[in-house]
């Protein structure tokens, strides 16, 4: 059975979820061999074993941390030499596809990004996308050299699979431009404990209808009886009352998450972009012409100062 090369995004060992949701794509289409690179690669070994990695490759070195993402880009190069797989799968992040359009580049061969599924073909895997809006679902196939494909968090399940996991050494020589641009400083995010917004099972999101940055309290408070990220539209973050970072659209984050609850969205196609693959999907408008309504699985016509509240208020009655 071929092989498949997983890239790992790890935090010092700690494997992230939508690597883990590779693996499973991964076993449709071969067997997973999974690369961690970098400060605790070793330690990913017996999650990544769990979830069906048959082999770990693994390197740790500095320039990992030190420089952007060139070496790791030298690293899965140097992998798919030893192993010449089916495919590479890469977590869909801002990082995991700078790495994978450079990969594609080295290897002379295709990418397609933000595949939602993932199947056998008879000449190679064939991806599932999501393009214009969701109007159309595409299925594609990389037709030249080792594919490299990235997957949109929470587009497959996170399944035990136990299997081997044996840790081998990678050898890389790091290439003339990975050096090339250095890190100098690193400042973390303030964290609000909520889950990370593309990787989030459930997000709710507030739009121009929240009319002010105070207002969002009752987003968060509703995403935080959920467990849920939060997110915003352009509108309300263009007006000052959300940060950047929690965009949902074009322009923005794409999230694929099992639950989007947009509250006063209108649901402009550029915010649908970042949205439409969401499982289910729920809207709270008070138009009950928005054409959100035309997306959405549950409706409800009103105002999001009354509802909210009460969806809130109602969740965390009945969590006790
Ligand atoms: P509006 O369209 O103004 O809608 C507000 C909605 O709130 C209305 O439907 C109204 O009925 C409802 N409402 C008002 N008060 C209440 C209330 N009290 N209770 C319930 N409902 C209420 N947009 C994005 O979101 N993300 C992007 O990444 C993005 N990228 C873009 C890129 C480009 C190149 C361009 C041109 C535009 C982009 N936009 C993006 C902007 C997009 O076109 C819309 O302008 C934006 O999404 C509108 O945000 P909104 O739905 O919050 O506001």
């Amino acid at each position: 059975m071929a092989e498949v090369l997983v890239f790992v995004d790890h935090v010092d060992g700690a494997v992230r979820k939508p690597t883990l949701e590779l693996l499973t794509l991964a076993r449709r289409i071969g067997e997973p061999v999974a690369v961690a690179l970098g400060n605790g690669a070793g330690d990913t070994a017996a999650t990544l074993a769990e979830h069906g990695a048959t082999r770990v490759l693994t390197h740790e070195a500095a320039e990992y941390a030190d420089y952007l993402v060139v070496p790791k880009v030298d690293a899965l190069q140097a992998a798919v030499s030893a192993v010449s797989p089916a495919a590479v799968l890469v977590p869909s992040s801002a990082e995991g596809k700078e790495i994978a359009a450079r990969l594609a580049l080295r290897l002379g061969s295709g990418i397609i990004t933000d595949a939602v599924d993932l199947e056998a073909g008879e000449d190679g895997p064939v991806a599932t996308q999501s393009v214009f809006a969701a109007s159309f679902t595409t299925k594609t196939r990389v037709s030249q050299g080792t594919p490299v494909i990235t997957v949109k968090p929470n587009s497959a399940a996170v399944e035990a699979a136990p299997a081997a996991g044996a840790v081998e050494a990678l050898t890389v020589a790091f290439s003339a431009a990975a050096t090339g641009t250095k890190v100098t400083a690193r400042t973390p995010r303030e964290s609000t404990g909520r889950p990370e917004l593309t990787e989030a099972a459930i997000v709710v999101s507030g739009g121009r209808g929240v009319n002010g940055s105070e207002n969002f309290a009752i987003i968060e408070a509703l995403a935080d009886s959920l467990g849920a990220a939060v997110g915003a539209s352009r509108a309300a973050v263009d007006a000052g009352w959300y940060p950047h970072t929690n965009q949902v659209g074009q322009t923005g984050k794409s999230v694929s998450p099992q639950l989007y609850i947009a509250n006063g969205i209108s649901g402009a196609i550029q915010h649908r972009a970042g949205m439409q693959t969401s499982k289910t999907i729920v809207a709270v408008n008070k138009d009950a012409e928005a054409p959100i309504f035309d997306l959405v699985d549950y409706g409800v016509v009103g105002d999001l100062f009354d509802v909210v509240p009460q969806l809130t208020e109602e969740i965390n009655t009945r969590k006790g």
